[in-house]
């Protein structure tokens, strides 16, 4: 790929990062079933030393590393962070400074609420150089595996991927105007918390109660559950089916077709 660089946006230069020694692979482990990596992440994986993974890596995801490879877990679970982002950063530029070459594996996509840009921006900043192998996201993860089409001609046109966990636990920076429009599909992660404001925010800022929503939980792993209802139901249903993170929001008319196109899916891997 040729990189033109703006001079008058101030980016790192090419000559800052072939200073460093070691190397970083950001890599997207997708949702959770080992057979959804990407051809390139897997390779990346079989020739790993070094790991610093987050709590969503799926442990068959894991399986991959060989016996040798260290592994870091930095943690990265909703409410309980292992390690901080800048103690997740500060190690990686270390490892890196020290001339080791490591694989810094994060869930799904790492450029999708990941914070991957955070740690490639760091990365670039320290002249450390870096490549980036991206993942399935869940929200794709979960369409295929539950039979949600993310987009459809008669149901949506827009699909928008929102984050429920706001910088202070409240998802009130959302902007609901945009997130209530009709024909469109709406993807919510790290909403479970905030299920029940999200629907009524929604409802407030117009989208019709009855419009089809879901909760998919555990997308693509052996144990993953789909909850269908509506925006005005689903609170309820998550409560009563207990549902936990790690689960997506999945709200829009293309939640009708999941009855039809999972039954669909399962017969054919029958
Ligand atoms: N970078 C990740 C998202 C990390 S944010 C990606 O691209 O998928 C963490 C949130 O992702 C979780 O709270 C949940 O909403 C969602 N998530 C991740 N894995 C999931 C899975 N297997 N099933 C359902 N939701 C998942």
């Amino acid at each position: 790929m040729r990189l033109i660089d703006d001079p008058t946006l101030g980016l790192p230069t090419h000559h800052a990062r072939q200073a460093a020694v070691g190397h970083v692979t950001l890599v997207g482990a997708g949702p959770g079933d080992p057979d959804l990596l990407t051809v390139k992440a897997a390779r990346a994986l079989r020739e790993a030393s070094l790991v610093l993974h987050d709590h969503l890596v799926g442990e068959h995801v894991l399986d991959l590393l060989p016996a040798t490879a260290t592994r870091i877990y930095v943690g990265k679970e909703s409410a309980h962070h292992t390690m901080s982002q800048d103690s997740i950063i500060e190690l990686m530029l270390r490892l890196a400074r020290e001339g080791r070459s490591l694989v810094r594996l994060k869930g799904g996509d790492g450029y999708i609420f990941g914070r991957g840009g955070e740690e490639a921006q760091a990365l670039a900043e320290a002249g450390i150089p870096f490549d980036v192998i991206p993942g399935i996201t869940a929200a794709q993860g979960a369409a295929a595996s539950v039979g949600i089409p993310l987009t459809h001609r008669e149901h949506a046109g827009t699909l928008v991927f929102a984050t429920g966990h706001g910088k202070r636990d409240d998802p009130a920076e959302l902007d609901w105007e945009l997130l209530a429009r009709p024909r469109q599909t709406v993807v919510i992660y790290m909403g479970v918390a905030s299920l029940p404001l999200i629907c009524e925010r929604l409802v407030a800022h117009g989208l019709d109660p009855s419009t089809p929503a879901a909760l998919v939980e555990r997308a693509t792993l052996a144990d993953e559950r789909c909850v269908c209802g509506s925006v005005a139901s689903l609170p309820a249903l998550a409560k009563l089916h207990r549902v936990k993170p790690p689960a997506l929001i999945m709200i829009g008319s293309v939640v009708s077709l999941q009855p039809v196109l999972s039954s669909t899916v399962r017969a054919e891997a029958a």
